[in-house]
C-alpha cells in the first residue's frame, strides 16, 4: 500500500526526532494511526501539508483563543521581531504585562514571567518549600502540572502513602515528598491534613481539570481546601496554566470565588509563543531572588516577542462580552454534540466552562481519575477521533484531554462539527 503524505513524513520525522514528534501527545499514541503534519493555520483552522483543512478544537493545546494567526497577534510580533528578539536586560512590555495580570486577577500582587508552564509550576512549589521551610507537597491524581521531577509522582500503594515516580528517571527519593490524593474527595482531603497538615509545604490543583479530559470540582471541595491551607500555613497553589484566561477572563479562581496564595499560567498568556508566569501575595513572592533567597532565573524569561504577542490578545479578552460569547459558542456545540448522540442512542457525556470542554463516552460525567480511566470507552473514543479527522474536524489525539473554543469559530463551522457528530455517531 503507497504511503500518505502524513506517514512519509512521519517516518522522515522519526530519523532524528525521538518518536518523531517533541511532545509525546502528538503522536497519536493513544488514537493510534499517523499524527496531521501542519503546514499553517488561520483563524478557526488548521491545514495539512496538501491542504486539507481542519476545523481546531485543539488551539495549541489551548493558547490560541482568538485562533490562529490572528491579525493583531501577529502584527505585534512582527514589530517587536523589528526591535529585537531578545536582550537580557528589563523592557517596558514586560512591566505592562505584568500590569495587566495583576489587574485581572487580584489574587496576583507580584508575578515572574517563565518560558513554560512546567518552569512556572516548578518554580511555584520551589518558591512554597523556601517560604514555608517544608519540603512536602501535595498534588492530586490526574492533574497535570508539567514534568519535572516532584510533580511526575502517583500516590503510593496505599492511602496517605509516600508517592511513587510515574516516571524512569525521577528518583524516589525526590517522589517521597509528594502525596498524591484523589481529585473532588473531601475526607481524602481532611484526613491528609489531619495526618500532614503542619507539614505540607503547598498543595497544587488544577482549579478545572483539563488533563485528565475535563473534571470540574465542586465547590465545596475547593472551599474545604483553602479553609485547611490556611489553618496549616500551607501554600495554596492554582495551577492555572490551562484555565487562566480560558474559563473565564479571572481564570477558575474568579469563577469559583476562591483566592488561591499562588498561581501558574502559561499558554494563553503568550498568545501561542513560549511563556509561563507565576505570581501571587506579595509575602510569598518576596522570597524569589532578587528579593529572597529562593532562586529562580531564565535566560529568555519575558521574552520581547512573547511580552507584545501577550499584550495584543489581552487587548480581545479584556473587550466586553468577550468571554459571553466564547462561552455561548462552546455551550452551543457542547448541547449539539449530546443532541446528536442521543439521538443515535450512544452513551455520551459533555461539560464545558468558558472556551474549554470535555467529550466523554460514558454514562455519566466523571468525577475523577479513576471515573475517567474506568468509566470512559476509550476505544470508542478513538474511533470518533479518526472518523471525525475523515469528516475535517481535528480534535485532541486522546481520551484524556480536553478540548478548546476560540473566537474565530463560527457558527457555521460549529455546526459543520454537529453535522459530521451526527453522521459519525450513527455509525459508531
Ligand atoms: C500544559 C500544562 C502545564 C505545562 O505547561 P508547559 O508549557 O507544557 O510546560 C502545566 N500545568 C497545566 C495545568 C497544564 O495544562
Amino acid at each position: 500500500m503507497t504511503q500518505t503524505i502524513n506517514e512519509q513524513l512521519f517516518e522522515k520525522a522519526k530519523r532524528h526526532i525521538a518518536g518523531g514528534v517533541n511532545s509525546p501527545v502528538r503522536a497519536f499514541a493513544g488514537v493510534g494511526g499517523t499524527p496531521v503534519f501542519v503546514a499553517r493555520a488561520k483563524g478557526a483552522y488548521i491545514y495539512d501539508t496538501e491542504d486539507h483543512a481542519y476545523i481546531d478544537y485543539v488551539g495549541s493545546w489551548g493558547p490560541m483563543i482568538l485562533g490562529h494567526a490572528h491579525d493583531d497577534v501577529i502584527t505585534a510580533v512582527k514589530q517587536a521581531a523589528e526591535d529585537g528578539l531578545s536582550f537580557g536586560a528589563p523592557t517596558p512590555s514586560e512591566t505592562t504585562m505584568a500590569d495587566l495580570i495583576a489587574s485581572i486577577v487580584p489574587s496576583i500582587e507580584l508575578v515572574r514571567m517563565v518560558s513554560s508552564g512546567t518552569e512556572a509550576t516548578m518554580s511555584a512549589i520551589r518558591l512554597a518549600r523556601g517560604y514555608t521551610g517544608r519540603d512536602k507537597i501535595v498534588k492530586f491524581e490526574g492533574c497535570y502540572h508539567g514534568h519535572s521531577d516532584s510533580l511526575l509522582v502517583k500516590a503510593g500503594s496505599g492511602m496517605l502513602d509516600i508517592g511513587e515516580p510515574t516516571s524512569k528517571g525521577v528518583p524516589a527519593d525526590f517522589a517521597k515528598h509528594t502525596l498524591t490524593l484523589p481529585y473532588n474527595d473531601i475526607d481524602a482531603l481532611k484526613a491528609c491534613f489531619e495526618k500532614f497538615g503542619d507539614t505540607l509545604a503547598c498543595v497544587i490543583l488544577e482549579p478545572i481539570a483539563g488533563n485528565m479530559n475535563m473534571v470540574i470540582p465542586s465547590q465545596e471541595f475547593q472551599q474545604t481546601l483553602r479553609t485547611l491551607c490556611t489553618e496549616h500555613g500551607v501554600v495554596l497553589i492554582f495551577d492555572e496554566v490551562m484555565t487562566g484566561f480560558r474559563v473565564a477572563l479571572g481564570g477558575a479562581q474568579s469563577h469559583f470565588g476562591i483566592t488561591p496564595d499562588l498561581t501558574t499560567f502559561g499558554k494563553i498568556i503568550g498568545a501561542g509563543l513560549p511563556v509561563g508566569a507565576f505570581g501571587g501575595k506579595r509575602e510569598i513572592m518576596e522570597c524569589i531572588a532578587p528579593l529572597g533567597g529562593v532562586y529562580q532565573a531564565g535566560t529568555l524569561s519575558g521574552n520581547p516577542l512573547a511580552m507584545r504577542a501577550g499584550k495584543a490578545m489581552f487587548d480581545k479578552l479584556t473587550q466586553d462580552g468577550f468571554y459571553d460569547e466564547l462561552t455561548a459558542k462552546t455551550e452551543y456545540l457542547v448541547k449539539g454534540l449530546k443532541d446528536a448522540a442521543a439521538k443515535h442512542g450512544v452513551a455520551f457525556q459533555a461539560c464545558s466552562v468558558g472556551g474549554m470542554f470535555g467529550v466523554f463516552f460514558s454514562d455519566s460525567l466523571p468525577q475523577n481519575f479513576n471515573d475517567v480511566a474506568t468509566k470512559c470507552d476509550a476505544k470508542k473514543f478513538a474511533k470518533f477521533f479518526h472518523a471525525m479527522l475523515d469528516e475535517g474536524v481535528y480534535l485532541a489525539p486522546s481520551a484524556f484531554e480536553a478540548a478548546f473554543m476560540s473566537s474565530a469559530h463560527s457558527y457555521e463551522d460549529l455546526d459543520k462539527t454537529i453535522m459530521a457528530a451526527d453522521k459519525v455517531f450513527a455509525s459508531l
